[in-house]
């Protein structure tokens, strides 16, 4: 029958085998999170850029139509001016004329410049686009491949916790909860192996006296546990280990 240190020890490698597939599902979930939010970040981008040239449009019609007024003024002017037959007073509206064109002139300068804008913003939204458009791809592409490979990982994950489930029965319940404790607070590792007197958890010496007592312990099958010293993990000796030298 097995030891309640061998059950421990079978039990660390379900639950560390537990550890790397619930890691590796964090990793699946983050990496669907990111292509996630570089998506909504391109999609807030394209919205920009199209709400830029909706505004851009709207300030290039003003100009247009303020144009158009300004034009019809100045044509006005122009049939009064045949009409004046006084000296001064064609001459004062000649000028008048003249400045209204020069007005004129900087507003057609202000449009050409809404519609290069315009322009401009227009080719990069067409970037903006084809980018989310890959983005989009991508993760359609991604989503079967992660999806199918969460689906494996989750059956295994439940697989390991129906094992765990057995051992968990046949382990005294204060030891099972120290040594829960343990591979918490230990980075995933709470059952070690001693070897030539030194705690593999924290490669630290163990008493003499003690590292006898573990081996008599367990060769004589008392199911005594005995916690390094230095590092609280659940020490566990094999004769085998030790034996490889010679091999
Ligand atoms: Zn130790």
């Amino acid at each position: 029958m097995a030891t309640q240190i061998d059950l421990l020890a079978a039990l660390q490698e379900i639950d560390q085998r537990l550890q790397r597939k619930e890691l590796s599902l964090q990793e699946l979930h983050q990496q669907v999170a990111t292509t996630r939010s570089q998506i909504e970040l391109k999609e807030r981008e394209v919205e920009e850029r199209q709400r830029r040239i909706t505004e851009l449009e709207v300030r290039h019609q003003a100009a247009e139509e303020r144009l158009g007024e300004e034009e019809e003024k100045i044509k006005e002017k122009r049939v009064r001016l045949n009409r004046i037959r006084n000296e001064r007073e064609l001459l004062a509206m000649r000028r008048e004329v003249e400045i209204m064109k020069e007005a004129n002139g900087k507003l057609e300068d202000e449009a050409l410049k809404l519609l290069e804008q315009i322009e401009q913003e227009k080719t990069l939204l067409v970037q903006s686009q084809a980018q989310l458009a890959d983005f989009q791809n991508r993760i359609a592409q991604e989503a079967a491949q992660i999806e199918a490979q969460v689906a494996t990982l989750e059956a295994e994950a439940q697989f390991e916790r129906g094992e765990r489930e057995k051992i968990t029965h046949l382990v005294d319940a204060d030891l099972c909860a120290r040594y829960e404790r343990i591979f918490a607070k230990r980075g995933g590792v709470a059952v070690v192996e001693i070897r030539a007197g030194i705690c593999q958890g924290c490669h630290m010496r163990i008493p003499p006296q003690m590292d006898n007592q573990i081996r008599s312990n367990i060769q004589q099958n008392t199911g005594t546990i005995f916690h390094c010293p230095h590092c609280g993990r659940v020490l566990y000796w094999r004769a085998a280990s030790e034996d490889t030298s010679n091999a």
